[in-house]
């Protein structure tokens, strides 16, 4: 079907398509708000320019980070003294844990789990530089919180069993966290205290 909309609109629409959660109906909702409001579409325009001019991964973490050598808030925090590090699969993953203000230590994120059938290998993942950190860097403890999928299962084995020589403790979270569910979804209450209550990860 030939579309009537403007070429620049269409393309828009199909662009707004592409996010998550977004299907046909919430794109033409988010077009004909977006189309009222000249100022905010500049302000998008701008906001969106800034984030693919300044945002990169923290150089540490992986998590979101600025500047030419991003550090993010969080590695850039002396107060997160504790030795522990928490490998999370998203960046999202790190909002939904420090929402739950129980952790104190620092992160990493993986950039996603191990997926043979996504094509996604070891070398796709931000492993190299966990292995460089926790050699270097005096942590005692690793969380791994990849989440409960069948990927991420088989991720944290493949994490554990790589560092079956490593002298500190390896955990997971405790069980309250539904199967298959990302961290974004499980509720802050919820998540401190399978935190808090985090058990052996026994390989
Ligand atoms: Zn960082």
């Amino acid at each position: 079907m030939a579309t009537v909309l403007p070429a620049p609109v269409e393309a828009l629409r199909e662009l707004l398509e592409k996010l998550p959660g977004i299907g046909p109906r919430s794109a033409l909702r988010i077009l004909q708000s977006l189309l009222r409001q000249p100022t905010l579409q500049v302000q998008l325009a701008e906001a969106l320019t800034q984030v693919v001019e300044k945002v990169a991964p923290c150089t540490y973490c992986g998590f979101w980070a600025e500047g030419p050598q991003p550090v993010c808030a969080i590695c850039a925090d002396p107060a997160r003294d504790e030795p522990i590090l928490c490998v999370v699969k998203e960046a999202g993953d790190v909002l939904a844990i420090e929402r739950s203000q129980a952790f104190r230590g620092r992160y990493h994120v993986l950039g996603g789990v191990l997926d043979p059938l996504a094509g996604i290998q070891e070398k796709d993942l931000r492993l190299a530089p966990l292995w460089d950190r926790l050699r270097r860097d005096g942590y005692q403890e690793v969380i791994l919180a990849l989440g409960t999928s069948p990927e991420a299962e088989t991720t944290a084995y493949y994490i554990a069993r790589q560092l079956a020589d490593w002298p500190g403790r390896i955990t997971r979270f405790a069980s309250g966290i539904p199967v298959g569910s990302d961290l974004e979804y499980v509720d802050p209450l919820t998540l401190s205290r399978s935190l808090r209550e985090r058990q052996p990860f026994s390989v």
